[in-house]
């Protein structure tokens, strides 16, 4: 069986083909800059790429692009569309509506239309791209949805509600929701896998650290708590976005600088984190750089990313009342290691200890323990996947 899975932005479109069989990738893109230039690439899992200028002016020309490259003489992979059984679609909110995968229809489509106040640009854009797979693949091949922040959706009230008025919760459903939660989940489960344990016995806190990051602690196979909220913004500091402040620091520098709340949520989103602290760049590698030849404000950036993952693995281990595995995922979690063994080494108090060789090594997509044999706590880099849960959910459902 061939699934594929797309992500839809409301600029950019990415995909992949997936054969069930083996779980290998057949063919991978993105559709970028959807209504503005646009620009298309393709790479088949032979290492054939296509790559192209080309005007897409909405998700449905874009997802023609895809066809058309699924099925090229050149560049495709496969004779005819029949060959795709079924497409999944990564959707950023879920809200209450929807703690599981689901199967699409009219009423889903909804009901994910209903959550744009909560996700306005992610939600809006999901939409459209499964009203143009619709438009493209027609209703015969069945679409399932994937939330992230299904996963989040066991979270107990202690852990999602918000102090503010409970009439908030109760008129605008705000409260804390979570996000990355597929890859939360894949990791989670491939981390009970390596420990060769029911992920029901153990405790593990999942730091997936990227452009955008988020940490989870999870119980029984099931999360207790996660550092993003209502929004992505909340939690440890990223690439552009703060992650948690006092909230008046907001109303104090809106007042200040006489901004709106839609500056305001710009300034926020995308003008702070790594790119405000160290003015050189949101992307780690190049603050990284900066702090090595000797930027201050690039070391402090630096500082302040190892300091607030210690502090959040510090209260997820006394909110599940202990942990037996630390997994660091994503972008910065899989290729980082200066930040991941900073981090453990000042864990040693509760008897963490990293390899240093083993550290050093797990870059690049390795998967593997870094932790020594001695450490009370097992520590992982677990390369994420959330398309190949995208898939197996979708899998799973078109089955059922
Ligand atoms: P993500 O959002 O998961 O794609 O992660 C992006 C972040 O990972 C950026 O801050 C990058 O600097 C950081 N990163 C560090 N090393 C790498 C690498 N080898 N490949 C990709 N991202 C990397």
């Amino acid at each position: 069986m061939k699934i594929l899975v797309i992500n839809a932005g409301s600029s950019s479109m990415k995909y992949q083909l997936i054969d069930m069989d083996d779980e290998s990738v057949i063919a991978k893109g993105n559709c970028e800059r959807i209504g503005v230039d646009g620009h298309f690439k393709h790479t088949t899992g032979d290492g054939r790429v296509y790559e192209t200028d080309v005007v897409m002016n909405n998700h449905t020309e874009a997802f023609v692009q895809i066809k058309n490259a699924l099925i090229s003489e050149e560049y495709g992979v496969i004779k005819n569309l029949d060959e795709v059984s079924a497409i999944g679609h990564r959707i950023v909110q879920g809200g209450a509506l929807f703690s599981e995968s689901v199967l699409v229809n009219e009423d889903v489509i909804k009901g994910i239309e209903s959550l744009i106040p909560l996700a306005p640009l992610h939600n809006a854009a999901h939409v459209q791209g499964i009203r143009a797979c619709l438009d493209v693949f027609g209703t015969e091949v069945p679409e399932v949805v994937v939330f992230d922040t299904a996963f989040h959706s066991t979270m107990p009230p202690k852990a999602f509600t918000y102090p503010v008025p409970y009439e908030y919760y109760e008129k605008y459903a705000v409260r804390r929701y979570g996000f990355h939660g597929t890859s939360h989940r894949y990791v989670s489960q491939r981390c009970a896998e390596l420990m060769g344990k029911d992920i029901k016995d153990i405790k593990i806190i999942t730091c997936h650290l990227g452009n955008g990051s988020s940490i989870t602690a999870i119980k029984d196979g099931k999360v207790i708590d996660t550092s993003m909220g209502l929004t992505p913004l909340d939690g440890i500091m990223m690439g552009t976005r703060t992650g948690c402040l006092d909230p008046s620091v907001v109303t104090f520098i809106a007042e200040k600088e006489g901004f709106t709340p839609s500056e305001m949520d710009t300034l926020l989103n995308k003008k702070s984190g790594f790119l405000g602290i160290s003015g050189v760049s949101s992307d780690d590698r190049d603050v990284t750089a900066a702090a090595e030849s000797g930027n201050a404000r690039a070391q402090l950036a630096i500082d302040i990313l190892e300091y607030q993952i210690l502090k959040y693995i510090g209260s997820y281990t006394a909110a599940l009342g202990g942990v037996d595995a630390i997994v660091f995922t994503a972008g910065i979690g899989e290729n980082q290691c200066s930040h991941r063994i900073n981090v453990c080494n000042n864990l040693a108090y509760m008897g963490v200890k990293v390899d240093a060789d083993l550290n050093a090594k797990a870059i690049r997509g390795v998967e593997g323990k870094i932790s020594t044999p001695d450490s009370t706590v097992d520590v992982f880099v677990i390369p994420t996947n959330e398309e190949l849960v995208i898939a197996r959910d979708t899998m799973a459902l078109v089955q059922k």
